[in-house]
């Protein structure tokens, strides 16, 4: 069995309670060494075989999987993030269904989950916007024509922003020629939840110029929208004018027989 397992965003404690565990039962692990942290594999068996893949080619990784599950290890296969977004994990899901290897998938805490924290940021407040748009520039990966960030930056929504530190000139014309005004409130947010994470408060236009002035190529997530502005409306959830199915209007929270 191979287990693609989400190892969290880099704090070495945000992996899951399952997650943490698949690692200690582990016979063969192959991490994602550009990004996932080494402390995490602190928690493995001494005969656990470690790979990074940093280093290796699809098929190089292929063949540990493969070779693993073969003679019946259990063998994880440790992403950064969650596996589902940005993580090349169909390509090798679909070669392990080819061979007649039974897989799982176990999630992790996103990147994007992470910059939030770093933030202290809802990227879904009432009256601002409802919807988070998670999405990169085209780099050595085409994005679809129809999912620029332009078209994207037109509906004003919050947009996550993963993979696109070192394109920061195109991608802050591209989110204003989209619509987002210059004033937009935007953050860089480098290494959420590492040791050396930092977070930079700017806005759309300067976010180029706060890069550059900071230092940051890489390991970002660049982060738009009015909800890191501070105001918005409160939530219909939680107002005592409000009934929900677990609350009827103006009861004061009070738990009754
Ligand atoms: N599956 C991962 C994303 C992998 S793509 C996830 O769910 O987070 C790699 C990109 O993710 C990086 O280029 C960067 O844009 C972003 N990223 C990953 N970890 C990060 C972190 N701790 N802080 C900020 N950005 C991060």
């Amino acid at each position: 069995m191979v287990v693609f397992v989400g190892a969290g965003p880099g704090a070495e404690d945000l992996i899951t309670v399952r997650g943490q565990r698949l690692l200690k039962e582990a016979d063969i692990i192959v991490y994602a060494g550009s990004l996932v942290n080494p402390a995490l594999l602190e928690v493995r068996k001494d005969s656990c075989d470690v790979y990074n893949s940093a280093c290796m080619t699809l098929e190089e990784v292929l063949e540990v999987l493969i070779q693993g599950a073969r003679t019946g290890k259990n063998v994880v296969r440790l992403h950064t993030g969650d596996p589902c977004l940005y993580g090349a994990v169909k390509e090798q899901m679909d070669a392990l269904a080819k061979e007649g290897i039974p897989y799982e998938a176990c999630p992790g805490v996103s990147s994007f989950c992470g910059a939030a924290s770093a933030l202290g940021a809802e990227y879904t407040l009432p009256g601002v916007s409802q919807s988070v748009v998670i999405t990169r520039m085209a780099g050595r990966t085409p994005v679809p024509e129809q999912e620029s960030i332009r078209g994207f930056a037109a509906h004003k929504a919050t947009m996550v922003i993963f993979l696109s530190t070192g394109m920061l000139p195109q991608l802050q014309e591209e989110l204003l020629a989209g619509g987002y005004e210059k004033d937009t409130p935007a953050a860089i947010v480098y290494k959420a939840t590492w040791p050396d994470e930092k977070v930079c408060r700017c806005t759309v236009e300067t976010l180029a110029r706060t890069a550059e002035r900071e230092g940051i190529t890489r390991t970002a997530l660049i982060v738009a929208g009015n909800v890191l502005d501070g105001r918005y409306e409160r939530s219909e959830l939680y107002n005592p004018a409000f009934s929900t199915g677990f609350r009827k209007a103006t009861d004061g929270g009070r738990d009754h027989e």
